[in-house]
């Protein structure tokens, strides 16, 4: 009998289980057959091929328990098993740490546990990870042959600098895998940023002069000879010569609006994602405010998040005309 084992904690320490399995770090984990063979049918024919009752030499059996010796370490054992537990006995576990995924992920696939397999990619792509972390998540989930994560880890890779720093998982891919992603990235950059090019996408959005009202630069102050309300220029400087003037609607462009546009296209090269937009944005509508203008500063808020919505949605179209092109 082996004595340098220890037993796991809670739930698999119990004293009527059935059966033991040993880590690779030799933790014991006393577990129950039946929960086991439910859930993965690798499980139920392990268990079905008859187990000597008394200790041979290639069966060793540890407090009356056939030990079966497994491949994973205790941490992925411990996530594998908790998973195949009811959750009356354990709960799922939390799998924060993407490492960890991947290993639950390739053990679960080893065991046909198609179930926990789907939980592991949920973890992998989860929303909270993607956005922390999608350049690790991109090399994880392509490691683990996950087309779907991959590619949506791959579209999370926008937010990030073009040539990213150096991250541990990176070498979990390929050079080749690598290049196909500072490609789509670079052709994102692009595609986006031409986008300032042709702004037909931002008139036809407005219209009329009166839908983009925020962009005139004018308010209204007293009336004029025929008792109308009289319109007056602002003290915002204008752009001359104008980049970014909405010519058909509006016969200036504010200078807050041309670096606004300008800044913002310049940073979509490099991060052509919508994050990037609503940063920008957010800076301007403060920039905006401050200064007190009686035109601009009013409607500054309210025309910057509909301009934010027709924009981002105008890069989420642009973006996914663009094919990331990996093997898997
Ligand atoms: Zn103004």
């Amino acid at each position: 009998m082996s004595n340098d084992s220890t037993y796991a904690a809670a739930p698999f320490d119990h004293a009527k289980a059935d059966i033991i399995l040993r880590s690779s770090d030799n933790i014991d984990f006393r577990v129950f057959k039946l929960f086991l063979s439910l859930a993965s049918p690798f499980f139920e024919t392990l268990f079905e091929i008859p187990q000597p009752a008394e200790e041979s030499e290639d069966q060793e059996v540890k407090d009356g328990l056939v030990v079966v010796p497994v491949t994973e370490d205790s941490k992925t054992l411990d996530a594998l098993l908790r998973f195949c537990y009811p959750c009356t006995l354990a709960d799922d576990p939390q799998i924060d740490v993407l490492k960890d995924a991947l290993d639950v992920l390739e053990a679960a696939r080893k065991y046909s546990l198609d179930v926990i397999e789907k939980k592991a990619r949920q973890a992998i792509a989860s929303p909270k990870i993607l956005e922390v972390d999608p350049l690790r998540c991109f090399a994880i989930a392509h490691r683990g042959r996950l087309r779907e994560e991959t590619l949506l880890a791959g579209r999370y890779t926008l937010t990030q600098p073009l040539i990213p720093s150096w991250f541990q998982e990176v070498e979990l891919i390929t050079a080749t895998d690598l290049l196909s992603l500072l490609a789509y990235h670079k052709k994102c950059g692009d595609a986006v940023y031409a986008l300032r090019l042709d702004l037909s996408w931002i008139k036809s959005h407005y219209g009329s002069s009166q839908a983009c009202s925020w962009l005139a630069g004018q308010y209204y102050s007293g009336t004029d000879r025929y008792s109308q309300p009289s319109r007056v220029n602002c003290g915002c400087p204008r752009s001359n010569p104008p980049r970014y003037s909405l010519s058909n609607l509006l016969s200036v462009s504010l200078q807050w609006w041309e670096d606004f546009m300008e800044e913002t296209f310049t940073a979509l090269r490099d991060k052509p994602c919508n994050e990037t937009v609503k940063t920008s944005a957010e800076k301007t509508v403060q920039t905006v405010k401050a200064r007190n203008c009686q035109a601009c500063s009013p409607t500054i808020t309210e025309g910057m998040r509909d301009f934010v919505d027709l924009f981002t949605r105008k890069i989420d179209e642009t973006v996914s005309q663009i094919e990331l092109e990996l093997s898997f």
